[in-house]
């Protein structure tokens, strides 16, 4: 069973390694920040509330995302594992994702914590273009498509994401430094963490993380 944490700023380069770990072993990645614009998109109850927290770089209220994920967490494709991209955000989530984790009889296997300086999130936020048909991530000037515009897998029109200007991506690195970085000391404490330094790149990150895997 393999249930991964992937924990780290914006930009710290989480949704990228989800997708190669979903690739890799097959696991599912539940990606709250995914979740939430679909509903926005749809305009579902929860999409109209969540709008105005994410387009301001806040966090959604934590008992609409625990009731979010409770259901999320309980579907089929969940039962073999799975990776969380951008859940737990607070201690209450934490504490909520323990509660699911022992009713389930199970427990996290890894926390893996990307570390990047902020100058480096800002950048990679300020760049970044994904598409909005099946969720790959480019950037202007480090991982462009091979066509402007266009997405290398399904050739939809690739977007840039509301929040990811400088200014929102600034608040949303200063919530992250204040809501959510308590949640290193969190899984420290539970000795399942390991740090690696994003800022090395990709390739070598999903190295690092295929080696753990692998152990
Ligand atoms: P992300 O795609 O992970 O960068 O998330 C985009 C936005 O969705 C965040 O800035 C928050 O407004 C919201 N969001 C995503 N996940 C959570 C969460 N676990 N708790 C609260 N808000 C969240």
């Amino acid at each position: 069973m393999n249930r991964i944490l992937l924990l780290g700023a914006p930009g710290s380069g989480k949704g990228t390694q989800a997708a190669k770990i979903t690739q890799n072993y097959g696991i599912p990645a539940i990606a709250t920040g995914d979740i939430l614009r679909e509903n926005v998109a749809a305009g579902t109850p929860l999409g109209l509330e969540a709008k105005r927290y994410m387009e301001a770089g806040e966090l959604v209220p934590d008992d609409l995302i625990i009731a979010l994920m409770n259901d999320r967490m309980h579907e089929d494709d969940a039962k073999n594992g799975y990776i969380l991209d951008g859940f737990p955000r607070t201690i209450a989530q934490a504490e909520a994702l323990d509660e699911f984790l022992a009713k389930s009889g199970g427990e996290l296997d890894h926390v893996f914590y990307l570390t990047a300086p902020k100058d480096v999130l800002i950048a990679r936020i300020a760049g970044r273009r994904v598409c909005p048909q099946c969720g790959a991530i480019y950037h202007m000037t480090r991982f462009p498509p091979k066509t402007p515009g266009v997405c290398d897998v399904c050739g939809a029109a690739i977007i840039q994401r509301k929040d990811d200007n400088a200014e929102t991506a600034e608040n949303r690195i200063d919530v992250y430094e204040r809501q959510t970085k308590p949640l290193i000391e969190y899984y420290e404490k539970k000795g399942i963490l390991m740090t690696f330094d994003s800022a090395l790149g990709s390739e070598i990150v999903q190295a690092k993380i295929d080696e753990v895997m692998a152990a």
